[in-house]
């Protein structure tokens, strides 16, 4: 298995709520390398185009404005399957069904407000890296 690099966002629930040590540390303890971060407060026009491909859901306005509310934490991490991995440290999209120990389990407010994002492809993981960072952040 190849290193690979995916890309993560510690979103406002979880800044707010001074979580980010916390996060950060479920991801090292995985064998993830954090190789670039940067704290940034998005505008809901940013946040509208990172989530465009849910322009159509019931939630996208309402996840457009909370991803806008307060800083957040955009991350690249490294390891070995960094994007499965990456997932599975995070837990499923609904706390409620998010497996014990993992990022949304113990953390998540709501199905909305659910602490982390991560890439779910290798494509995506590229664009959502390009879109944040430039090659000279990405530090290793
Ligand atoms: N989301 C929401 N309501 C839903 C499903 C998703 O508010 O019913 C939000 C939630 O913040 C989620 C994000 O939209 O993390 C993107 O949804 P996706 O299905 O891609 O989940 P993820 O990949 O983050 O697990
Ligand atoms: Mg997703």
């Amino acid at each position: 298995m190849a290193l690979e690099r995916t890309f993560s966002i510690i979103k406002p629930d979880a800044t707010r709520r001074n979580l980010t040590g916390a996060i950060v540390k479920k991801f090292e303890d995985a064998g993830l390398r954090v190789v670039a971060s940067k704290r940034i407060h998005l505008t809901k026009a940013q946040a509208g185009e990172f989530y465009k491909v849910h322009a159509e859901r019931p939630f996208y306005d309402e996840l457009c404005e909370f991803m806008s509310s307060a800083p957040i934490v955009a991350q690249v991490l490294e390891g070995e399957d960094a994007i499965t991995k990456n997932r599975e440290v995070m837990g499923a999209t609904n706390p409620a069904d998010a497996a014990p120990g993992t990022i949304r389990a113990e953390f998540a407010e709501s199905v909305g407000e659910n602490s982390v994002h991560g890439s779910d492809a290798p494509e995506t993981a590229a664009e959502e890296i390009a879109y944040f960072f430039s090659g000279l952040e990405l530090v290793g």
